[in-house]
C-alpha cells in the first residue's frame, strides 16, 4: 500500500504525522472521501472545491493542491494499487508547530491522501434499505465545514448501532432535521423530493448535488426546505445520500416503519439512475 504525504509517495506502513501536527492536537483539519471506481474518481472537482472553501475558513487554502494535482495523485496511487473499487481519503491539516492555540511561527499545512479498497452498497442492499435513529444535534455550529472533529458523529453512530440502526440523523433543538452523522437526508412527500436548506447547519454533499441534478433530469421536483421531525417521520419516503452509502432508502426510523417498511418508488428510481451515473460517468 502507498500514501501521498506532503508531496511524495511513501509506503503506507511508514507514512506518519508528527505528534505536534495541528490536525491531531487541535482538529485544525479538513478531509474528503472520494469514490474511486476502476481508477476513476467520482466528481473529484466538487470535492476539491469543497475542501478549498473550508480551507479558506481555516486560513489553510495554500495547502489545498490544485485539481490537476489531485488527479495526478489518484492516478499514481491507483497505478500502484489498482483496486476495482476504493475510496480516496484526503486530509489537510494545519501542519506542525510548537503546541499553542495560536502558533508563533507561520505554519505550513500538511496534505496527505491514500486509497483504501471499499465495497459500495450493491443494488440488492439498496433494495432492502436501512434503519436510522434520530439524535439531538451535538456538534458545533459550522457543520458546512468538513472538519475532522468527528467525535459527535462517532458517538451518534454508536447510539444508532446499539439500537440496531445504521445511521443517526441529527435534529436541532428547534425540532428541524439537519443531516445524518455521515450523510445528507432527503424526504419524499407527494412526489416532491426535499432536503434541508444549505447553510451552516449541514455539509453540502457531493452526492446530494448529484441527487438534485438527477431530479431535474427525471422531472422530479426537488426543494431545499426545512424538514421538521414530524415531517421526517410522516414522509412517504426517506433516504440518505453520501459518497459511501450512495442513495440509500431509510425504511425504519426510531423503530417505526417508513412508507410501509419498503424503499419507495422515487427513492429506488433515483438510486437506480445514480448507480448508472456512478459506475458510468466517473470523471472529474
Ligand atoms: N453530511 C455529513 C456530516 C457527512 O459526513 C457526509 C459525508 O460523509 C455527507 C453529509 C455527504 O457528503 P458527500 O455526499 O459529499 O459524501
Amino acid at each position: 500500500r502507498w500514501a501521498y504525504v506532503d508531496g511524495v509517495f511513501v509506503p503506507f506502513a511508514s507514512a506518519a504525522v508528527p505528534l505536534e501536527d495541528r490536525g491531531l492536537e487541535f482538529s485544525e483539519s479538513l478531509y474528503e472521501v472520494v469514490a474511486v471506481i476502476n481508477g476513476k474518481p467520482f466528481r473529484l472537482a466538487d470535492h476539491v472545491e469543497r475542501m478549498l472553501q473550508g480551507a479558506r475558513e481555516l486560513g489553510l487554502q495554500e495547502g489545498v493542491p490544485p485539481l490537476a494535482r489531485w488527479q495526478h495523485v489518484v492516478a499514481d496511487l491507483w497505478a500502484r494499487e489498482r483496486f476495482d473499487s476504493a475510496i480516496l481519503y484526503a486530509q489537510l491539516t494545519g501542519g506542525t508547530a510548537a503546541r499553542e492555540h495560536l502558533p508563533g511561527q507561520r505554519k505550513k499545512p500538511l496534505f496527505f491522501a491514500y486509497l483504501r479498497p471499499f465495497t459500495f452498497p450493491a443494488p440488492s442492499l439498496i433494495a432492502q434499505g436501512i434503519a436510522a435513529v434520530t439524535v439531538p444535534e451535538m456538534r458545533w455550529q459550522r457543520r458546512d465545514i468538513k472538519t475532522t472533529m468527528l467525535l459527535p458523529a462517532v458517538l451518534a453512530k454508536q447510539q444508532a448501532r446499539q439500537k440496531g440502526a445504521q445511521e443517526a440523523i441529527f435534529v436541532g433543538q428547534d425540532g428541524y432535521v439537519n443531516e445524518g452523522a455521515s450523510s445528507n437526508v432527503c424526504v419524499v412527500r407527494s412526489g416532491v423530493v426535499a432536503s434541508p436548506p444549505p447553510g451552516e447547519r449541514l455539509l453540502e454533499g457531493v452526492t446530494l448535488k448529484a441527487v438534485s441534478e438527477l431530479c431535474a433530469e427525471l422531472g422530479l421536483p426537488f426543494h431545499r426546505r426545512w424538514v421538521s421531525l414530524s415531517d421526517l417521520k410522516g414522509a412517504d419516503e426517506v433516504f440518505i445520500a453520501s459518497t459511501t452509502t450512495l442513495i440509500m432508502p431509510v425504511v425504519r426510523l426510531d423503530g417505526q416503519l417508513v412508507g410501509g417498511g419498503k424503499p419507495g418508488p422515487i427513492t429506488l428510481r433515483l438510486a437506480y439512475h445514480f448507480q448508472k451515473l456512478f459506475t458510468g460517468e466517473q470523471t472529474a
